[in-house]
C-alpha cells in the first residue's frame, strides 16, 4: 500500500494545499477527499486526475469536495469514464443536494440542449456504512468523526487484506478520534500511520478543529503513530516541537509506503521546496 500526500494545510493554506491523500493498492487509485487545490496539485506530482478510480469524501467542505466538480465534468466529457465515488451513508443524499447539484445538475447535449444530469450521471457511488467494503485487496471503513456540530463527518480505516497494512485517516476533527480509543482492536493492523487534523496554537481557537495540546493525552502507543496534517502555515515554527512531543509531520509530496512508513516522512521530500 502506497499514500502521496497531495496536501497537508488547512482549508485556508496558501503554501500546504488542502489536506488530501491518494492512496494507491492493487490497481486502485483512491483519493481521500478531493478539494480545490488537489488537481493542479496532482499535476505538480507529475499526476492526473484521470488516473483517478475511486474518491472517498469525507464531509462537505470545500478543501474536501471542491475539486470534484472538475473531476466529474473531465471523466464525463473528456475521459470518457465513471469513477467510483464511497460515500458514507450520512452524506449519501448531502453531497449532490447541497453542494455538487448548483453547478452541475443542467449541462448542455450534443444537440445544444439542456440536459439534467444526476450524481450518478458521473459517479459510480458506492454507500459506505458502518461495515468494511473490500474492493479486491484494499478494505475501506467509514467511521463517523467530531469536526462541526451536527455536520455529518467520517474518517477512514483502509487496509490491504493481504499484506495487513493499514492506514487510518482521521480527516476533520474538533475531538479525539473515539475510534483509536479502543486501539489496538487488532494488533496485526495496529502499526500503520494516523493522519491527524492539528489545530496549532497561533491559528487562534476555531472550535472545529482540534489543537495540537489536546493531542498529548494520546497515550504513547498512539501518539507514536501519528503523522500531523491540516496545519496551517506556521507550521514551521513548531517543528522541533512537535518531534520532541513523538509525533510526525506529513509533508506535501511525501510518498509513503509500508511498512517503513516513518522512513517516508522522515524529512521533506527533495523536491519541497516550502
Ligand atoms: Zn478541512
Ligand atoms: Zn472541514
Amino acid at each position: 500500500m502506497k499514500a502521496t500526500l497531495i496536501g497537508t494545510g488547512t482549508a485556508f493554506s496558501r503554501r500546504f494545499g488542502n489536506t488530501n491523500t491518494l492512496v494507491e493498492n492493487a490497481g486502485i487509485d483512491l483519493m481521500i477527499d478531493l478539494g480545490f487545490t488537489t488537481p493542479g496539485r496532482l499535476e505538480d506530482l507529475g499526476r492526473n486526475l484521470r488516473e483517478i478510480t475511486h474518491i472517498a469524501i469525507s464531509h462537505i467542505h470545500a478543501d474536501h469536495i471542491g475539486g470534484l466538480e472538475e473531476l466529474a465534468f473531465l471523466s464525463r466529457f473528456v475521459f470518457g469514464t465513471r469513477p467510483k465515488l464511497l460515500l458514507p451513508r450520512g452524506l449519501a443524499s448531502d453531497l449532490w443536494e447541497h453542494a455538487l447539484k448548483g453547478g452541475m445538475e443542467l449541462v448542455s447535449n450534443d444537440e445544444g440542449e439542456p440536459l439534467f444530469c444526476t450524481l450518478e450521471t458521473y459517479f459510480d457511488p458506492i454507500i459506505l456504512d458502518d461495515e468494511w467494503k473490500n474492493l479486491g485487496s484494499l478494505n475501506i471503513r467509514a467511521f463517523a468523526n467530531d469536526h462541526v456540530p451536527g455536520k455529518a463527518s467520517y474518517g477512514f480505516i483502509v487496509r490491504d487484506s493481504e499484506s495487513a497494512d493499514q492506514m487510518i485517516f482521521g480527516c476533520d476533527v474538533r475531538r479525539r478520534l473515539k475510534e483509536l480509543e479502543t486501539e489496538p482492536i487488532e494488533p496485526d493492523f495496529a502499526r500503520g500511520p494516523i493522519f491527524h487534523d492539528c489545530q496549532l496554537y497561533d491559528d487562534g481557537p476555531s472550535g472545529v478543529h482540534i489543537p495540537f495540546s489536546k493531542l498529548f493525552s494520546y497515550p504513547q502507543s498512539v501518539r507514536k503513530r501519528i503523522v500531523l496534517v491540516h496545519y496551517n502555515d506556521s507550521v514551521l515554527h513548531h517543528l522541533a516541537e512537535i518531534h520532541e512531543n513523538g509525533f510526525s509531520l506529513g509533508w506535501p509530496g511525501n510518498v509513503i509506503t509500508m511498512p517503513n512508513w516513518r522512513e517516508c516522512i522522515r524529512k521533506k521530500p527533495a523536491d519541497c521546496t516550502l
